[in-house]
């Protein structure tokens, strides 16, 4: 004899627009349950009867079994009289403003609708915009909230009759799919050549002979355009790096199948279910030696950034074009991606060949999102398609709504009530007016989508940074964050953390208290205050932010502090005579030569030191060298200088910068001198931490900073700390790098504004 049972089952989370309800009736239907499922504002909540061990393994299958893009935070179960139903119901949305809950982000194309685009039988074959409720775009197409096709960019297109039924089955993938649409009454598709004019004959074909050709083809994507370029052709990329001024930053190259990308890099199983996941985003992966792949792609690295096809229109370009492709943001260099087909065809005029367009607007711009496995767990080095804006939380709530701007590079902004965090997708470097515009756009967009009206404006200290700015004229009450403080305090807000720790951040620059460049400062701090307990010793730069692209400035900042500046004469041949000069003169005088405390100019010190580059094309160019350089030899542990002054330790590197000169000068091999830097950075590190450690009793340490997106120093440093018993956070959700100081702004205000409110 079966026993009766029933329970009420509540869930939280992103459980709306994921396809929870159809998956909830599956699974009743699956253990013979009678019951019914409905959408409130809040929450969903699943009311199922039936015999005892059924109802079991259905509370257990919710969880393990709940559709991809669902993320559940809480399931609330309570016991329940049963009332005799025999079937299981869809119910009617709980009144109140439906779907107040965010959708998940973009995701990408399916299994299932994978196999359907290419299934000569189905009505959606070779159809470029099929979508299901398991994928397909979201935030890129929203222009309003609730997430309901009129308030989305598919409002336009009227859904097919054939359209409508699969939406209005609960048993189909398709129910509620806001993006569904089929070749009858979707989107549509064409080929433009580079002056615009539309092209006869299959668009996609047309684009994939252009690419095969050596063509640069500007491919209108998710969150904008895209550049795609046979990544097999050196010419290719040489001309598109030449056409979009982009020296040598790496370029990223999408396939199609795991199998095609474990041909140009080793993949660990962590790594591969990363390239895989919904959000497809661009994965670091060492790049296999006899990888087919321009040399072009990653000058001077080991790695290479890789992703899957997202969307559908990207597997039947790379079907027909049948080789790796370059996939890149469509800009010129330093703009934000172009996303309309007017905008792309003025804007890239001259970079591309030829234009797949067509006429779903894209609404919000999104970049592609970057990846990198550190110990087996990813580390999100750019935050963008198909995971922001997911909500984050604080740990100490903020008691009124909040804006905080963030830095000057690598910009994102946090808003942020209660104990709810909406960090942007990653809006780049705010350097232009173009760049400015799109933060500005996002922003207004961001308050108008999740409702929330800011009342303080919360920004770096920097006075110069134009994030700075927007706040300033946003008329709102300001308050000022110190940037480490934030790098810190983002790390420990990730975790959840609101207890004191130490903090280490180490990063290119950010302003300090006292007006100098700090970016190598170990911190104690909590959420709300901080002191600077230790940092690097001070050198001057010459020439200020002209160091970040010539490494062998921030060399000679140090070679004249140290007195060494005969002994590595040889470290500066490749400058001219006169730039030396000058800059000799800056050091000595303090002319324009900011004091800076820099972990990233010190790698930059040690990459021209031991002759890897005296300029670089981009910031942290040399660094990233330097971690290629070492590979994974072991190092030894050279010396540092450790001092006390005004009650903070000083790090003086002259020791170990003399010993690196001295040695490249008798001839030792730069690949062992670039893995004895790092092994020597991360015990110099790990010393500092643990006396800080042992002075304060404090357990747990928090790693950020852009220095930190680099895997052998992170790893290093974290293993060190562990080994010495201490609790180390590294960051996950928010990359090292600036893309997470919006949100330690954000964690920082919440703390103190807790801390003054009245009760
Ligand atoms: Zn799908
Ligand atoms: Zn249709
Ligand atoms: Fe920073």
């Amino acid at each position: 004899m079966t026993i009766r049972t029933a329970r009420l089952i509540r869930v939280t989370g992103q459980v709306q627009g994921v396809g929870f309800r159809p998956f909830v009736h599956r699974l009743a239907q699956r253990h013979q349950l009678a019951g019914w499922v409905r959408n409130t504002p809040s929450e969903v909540q699943i009311g199922i009867e039936g015999g005892r061990c059924e109802v079991e393994s259905f509370l257990a299958q919710l969880v393990a079994e709940a559709p991809p893009l669902a993320t559940i935070d809480a399931v609330d179960v309570t016991a329940a009289e049963p009332d005799g139903r025999h079937d299981f119901a869809i119910l009617e949305s709980a009144p109140g403003p439906n779907r107040q809950s965010a959708p998940a982000p973009d995701a990408g194309l399916c299994g299932t609708c994978e196999l359907e685009l290419f299934d000569p039988r189905s009505r959606r074959h070779r159809y470029p915009f099929i979508t299901c409720t398991d994928c397909g775009p979201r935030y890129t197409v929203i222009q309003a909230m609730p997430y309901d096709r009129e308030r989305t960019s598919m409002a336009v297109f009227r859904q097919c009759p054939a359209c409508l039924a699969e939406y209005h089955d609960p048993g189909d993938r398709r129910y509620h799919s806001e993006s569904n649409s089929c070749p009858r009454c979707g989107p549509q598709l064409w080929f433009a050549d580079d002056s615009g004019v539309r092209r006869d004959g299959d668009p996609v074909a047309v684009a994939a002979a252009m690419v095969a050709g050596g063509g640069i083809v500007a491919v209108r994507g998710l969150g904008g355009f895209q550049l795609a370029v046979d990544a097999t052709s050196e010419a290719a990329v040489v001309r598109l790096r030449a056409r979009k001024h982009r020296e040598a930053k790496p370029l990223a190259v999408m396939v199609r199948t795991l199998v095609e990308a474990l041909a140009i890099a080793e993949a660990s199983e962590a790594e591969a279910a990363a390239l895989v996941s919904a959000a497809r985003p661009i994965v670091l992966l060492e790049r296999l030696p006899d990888a087919p792949i321009a040399p072009s792609v990653t000058p001077g690295l080991t790695t290479i950034g890789v992703m899957l096809a997202s969307t559908p229109l990207h597997h039947l370009l790379l079907e027909l074009a049948d080789r790796p492709l370059i996939m890149t943001s469509g800009n010129a260099s330093e703009e934000p991606i172009a996303i309309g087909n007017a905008e792309a065809i003025e804007r890239l005029h001259g970079i591309a060949d030829g234009f797949l367009l067509h006429d779903r607007e894209v609404v919000e711009r999104y970049d592609d999102s970057v990846l990198r496995m550190v110990d087996d767990e990813p580390v999100l080095l750019r935050r963008a398609r198909g995971f922001a804006p997911r909500p984050l939380g604080l740990p100490i709530p903020t008691p009124v709504p909040l804006v905080a701007v963030g830095p000057h590079l690598k910009n994102t902004f946090t808003l942020a009530h209660g104990s709810r965090a909406f960090v942007s997708q990653h809006i780049g470097d705010l350097e232009n007016l173009a760049t400015l515009d799109h933060f500005r756009a996002a922003l207004a967009s961001y308050q108008r989508l999740f409702g929330l009206e800011p009342q303080i404006a919360v920004h770096d200290l920097h006075p110069g940074y134009l994030s700075t700015r927007v706040a300033e004229e946003s008329g709102l009450p300001l308050m000022g964050v110190q940037h480490h403080h934030a790098h810190v305090a983002a790390v420990l807000a990730e975790h959840g953390e609101a207890r004191p720790a130490i903090g280490v951040a180490y990063d290119g620059t950010g302003y300090g208290d006292d007006g100098h460049i700090w970016g190598a400062e170990i911190l104690v701090a909590d959420l709300a205050g901080y002191r600077r307990a230790a940092h690097l010793r001070y050198v001057p730069l010459p020439g200020g932010d002209r160091a970040a692209r010539a490494p062998w400035r921030s060399a000679l900042g140090w070679a004249e502090t140290g007195g060494l500046a005969d002994a590595w004469r040889p470290v500066f041949a490749g400058v001219s005579a006169e730039e030396h000069a000058l800059a000799t003169t800056q050091v000595r005088r303090r002319l324009n030569a900011p004091l800076a405390s820099s972990m990233g100019r010190l790698f930059d010190a040690a990459a021209a030191i031991l002759g890897l580059r005296t300029s670089a094309d981009y910031e942290g160019q040399a660094a990233m060298e330097l971690e290629a350089l070492a590979g994974r030899r072991p190092g030894a542990e050279l010396g540092f200088g450790l001092a006390e002054a005004d009650g903070s330790l000083v790090i003086d590197p002259i020791p170990l910068l003399a010993e690196l000169a001295d040695r490249r000068s008798r001839g030792a091999d730069p690949a062992g001198l670039a893995a004895d830097f790092h092994t020597s950075v991360a015990g110099m590190t790990g010393q500092v931490v643990r006396r800080l450690a042992d002075a304060t009793g404090l357990r747990i340490v928090a790693l950020g900073g852009g220095v930190f997106q680099n895997r052998r120093l992170l790893a290093s440093v974290r293993s060190r700390l562990e080994g010495a018993g201490l609790r180390v956070l590294v960051p996950r959700v928010l990359s090292p790098n600036d893309g997470a100081v919006s949100y330690g702004q954000a964690a920082v205000a919440a703390a103190r504004l807790a801390a003054n409110a009245i009760p």
